[in-house]
């Protein structure tokens, strides 16, 4: 028999080689906020408290977590094949998860190509933008553009292309020939707006100054998230997509839409280019698409960029590009179950129509101690706090671990903003519940 003592050094060392993500390593060892399994709208911690999901995971489990129906299908996936090599071979799910995806997409978003996750998808759709513009002749376009606060994952692409000073600062100089936009975001003429801001789409007029700086004929593509999700919900100003799509139609410049936090019905449509009725040259996915059961991620591609690629001898690899689990079995098995559940409890619709309902209630926070903005779309909302001076970034975090410990709620801090995003299958009452639990962690860390 062990004492505590041994149990609990035990612990300690358990903890201790486990070097996590994105996540204050030091703090979460001494006090660590252990999830053992889910349920729904539920996580549960070793001891059994249920702690209601606030966040989707991380903007992932949109279907709610281990639903019976996919977490089946992944068993059944297990024991019947589990690696196919990818390349130069395919298994039936993935092309059947590829046509379901482009018949969600919008126009000719026909194209799927698939990876493990979120900062490949946006690695390789990058990589097609500079490919499609070298196979037109048009090599000189090698310019990316993004937009601060912009979050595209963390490989060196993304990195590059990513808007947040504190990801980038420690990695060098990352790729050469990246411009950005500004943010669409401004305080003083958005703060407690509820959906679409009305001001601001005059941003988007940035991109004729970078044009006109570095010449049209150099920039390969723009990527922007629809709505910015990691850097605290932006939802873009009215208008401003529409602007952006515009100008790069005027110097055909690819536009791209990262929708790894925005698709799969977090705005209440299957992405946010149907919400916003602008069709980018691409999308990239990740996320929601298995509920994010399985590690997948992807971009969607227009048809005439596909086709652009499929010229030369047929023997010949048309993209020089892809990863050895792309579309991995399990992934695909969990995609298509994950579809189906969307599609069968009409989650996109409800969370559109639950939007006034979370949108308002969102809202009441207003006025809480140290508020000093509130966002909201679709089924994600943002509170923005008054930072701790000299300590940035200490009121969020503490208000999300007190969240865990003392409300039982699970939510996202990132800095001083917390951020609320629930599986699509939140009810009403937990709604309430949410953000009831939300107000006692912001009123513990006043
Ligand atoms: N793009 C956006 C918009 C994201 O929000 C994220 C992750 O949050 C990524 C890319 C990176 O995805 P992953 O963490 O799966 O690599």
């Amino acid at each position: 028999m062990t004492s505590t003592a041994d149990t609990e050094a035990l612990l300690r060392n358990d903890l201790d080689a486990y070097w996590m993500p994105f996540t204050a390593n030091r703090a979460f060892k001494q006090s660590p906020r252990l999830l053992a399994y889910a349920e729904d709208m539920h996580y549960y911690s070793p001891e059994g408290r249920a702690i209601i999901d606030g966040s989707a995971g991380v903007w992932c489990a949109n279907a709610g977590h281990c639903r019976a129906s996919i977490v089946e299908a992944i068993r059944a996936q297990a024991g019947e094949l589990l690696f196919p090599p990818p390349f130069q071979f395919g298994h039936p799910k993935a092309f059947a998860l590829a046509s379901r995806i482009a018949a969600l997409a919008p126009g000719d978003l026909d194209h799927v190509f698939f990876t493990n996750s979120g900062s490949e998808a946006v690695d390789t759709a990058l990589k097609i933008a500079l490919a499609y513009h070298n196979l037109r002749g048009e090599g000189a376009r090698q310019r990316l553009v993004g937009r601060e606060r912009g979050y595209h994952g963390m490989g060196f692409g993304g990195m590059a292309v990513g808007g947040i000073g504190a990801n980038r600062k420690l990695f060098g100089s990352l790729l050469a020939g990246v411009d950005h936009l500004p943010s669409t975001y401004d305080r003083a003429k958005q703060a407690f707006t509820k959906g679409e801001p009305e001001w601001g789409a005059h941003r988007a007029d940035e991109l004729e100054r970078i044009a006109g700086l570095h010449d049209a004929s150099t920039i390969a593509a723009v990527i922007v998230e629809p709505m910015a999700g990691s850097t605290g919900v932006l939802p873009p100003p009215v208008g401003y997509l529409e602007r952006l799509r515009s100008i790069c139609d005027k110097y055909d410049i690819l536009l791209i839409f990262d929708e790894v936090t925005c698709g799969f019905g977090r705005l209440g449509h299957a992405f946010a280019a149907e919400r916003y009725g602008v069709l980018p040259d691409m999308i990239t996915f990740a996320k929601g698409v298995t509920s994010g059961t399985v590690p997948l991620g992807g971009v969607i591609v227009r048809q005439p960029i596909y086709e652009t690629f499929m010229d030369g001898p047929e023997h010949a690899i048309e993209l020089l590009h892809g990863y050895t689990c792309s579309g991995h079995p399990l992934a695909c098995a969990a995609g298509l179950a994950a579809l189906d559940l969307y599609g069968k409890e009409d989650l996109f619709a409800r969370a559109l129509r639950l939007e006034p309902l979370w949108g308002d209630a969102v809202h009441g926070l207003k006025g809480l101690p140290n508020v000093l903005d509130i966002r909201n779309a679709g089924l994600s909302a943002a509170i923005d706090l008054w930072a701790k001076p000299g300590a940035p970034g200490k009121r969020g975090f503490d208000a999300m671990d007190r969240a865990f410990h003392k409300f039982d709620l699970l939510l996202r801090s990132v800095g001083d903003t917390l951020i609320l995003t629930p599986p699509l299958i939140v009810s009403e009452a937990q709604i309430g519940e949410i953000v009831e639990k939300t107000a006692r962690a912001i009123k513990a860390v006043a």
